[in-house]
């Protein structure tokens, strides 16, 4: 089994087709969706859409997610995450406004093979950056793998006995060797925090044991475009370009 895993779509239906074009190109069987399907983009309804279209195996809510609970959900967002927030609220269909408040919360276990969770498997919205959250996080998880993203950032920590390090998987992909256990961010496919503008996904192949993260260039000037029409925040525009 072959599971495409995605993150952070941020209602960027221009990167989230590109990676699914570039994932079908590669093969996979079931899809496992971490969170942040919509905010901050131009098109929530349209990647919404397409989301429940891959029918995935399993899938969590994020912070942004939340959103369609009401605006009161975005108390901690920052000026420009707000007024994207209350930009999509206002531009939610009612179908999909439903959908988005029945996705779970992680996290949650896939196939029994592994986990998945939108911060960390212990509070869906902290933030995992640096080998001390990654410590504490693969403490509570309940598999050699979990899989995660909310902080944008595509990285392999490993805990192998007391070593923690971070890895950068080869293009054919990090065979996961069984003494070690495992903490994975595949990267944002609507909104790369890492420097990389490029949307990224990963793929988990079950039989091989083996992790492959993959970025894809895709049209992010017609995203950008779409952004300036809706009239979403500038700086909110200008990051996707610098993948920051
Ligand atoms: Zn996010």
């Amino acid at each position: 089994m072959r599971y495409l895993v995605i993150s952070d779509l941020h209602a960027n239906i221009e990167a989230l087709d590109t990676c699914l074009q570039d994932a079908a190109r590669r093969g996979y069987d079931r899809t496992v969706v971490l969170g942040d399907v919509v905010g901050y983009g131009p098109d929530p309804n349209a990647v919404v859409e397409r989301v429940i279209g891959l029918q995935p195996a399993a899938i969590v809510r994020g912070n942004h997610d939340k959103i369609a609970f009401g605006i009161d959900q975005a108390e901690g967002f920052n000026v420009a995450a707000r007024a994207a927030a209350q930009w999509t609220l206002d531009a939610l269909s009612p179908s999909v406004r439903e959908w988005l408040v029945a996705l779970p919360q992680g996290p949650t276990m896939v196939d029994g093979l592994f986990e998945i969770c939108h911060g960390s498997p212990t509070d869906e919205d902290e933030y995992v950056f640096d080998e001390i959250d990654a410590r504490r996080a693969l403490g509570v998880a309940q598999r050699p793998l979990c899989l995660f993203g909310h902080t944008h950032v595509a990285l392999v920590f490993q805990l192998q006995g007391r070593t923690m390090g971070l890895l950068t998987p080869p293009e054919e992909g990090l065979p996961l060797t069984e003494d070690a256990k495992y903490l994975v961010n595949p990267g944002s496919v609507g909104q790369p925090r890492d420097a990389d503008p490029r949307a990224a996904y990963a793929i988990f192949d079950a039989e091989a044991n083996r992790i492959s993260l993959y970025r894809v260039d895709y049209p992010i000037e017609r995203t950008q475009e779409k952004m300036a029409a809706a009239g979403l925040p500038e700086p909110l525009i200008r990051r996707l370009a610098a993948g920051r």
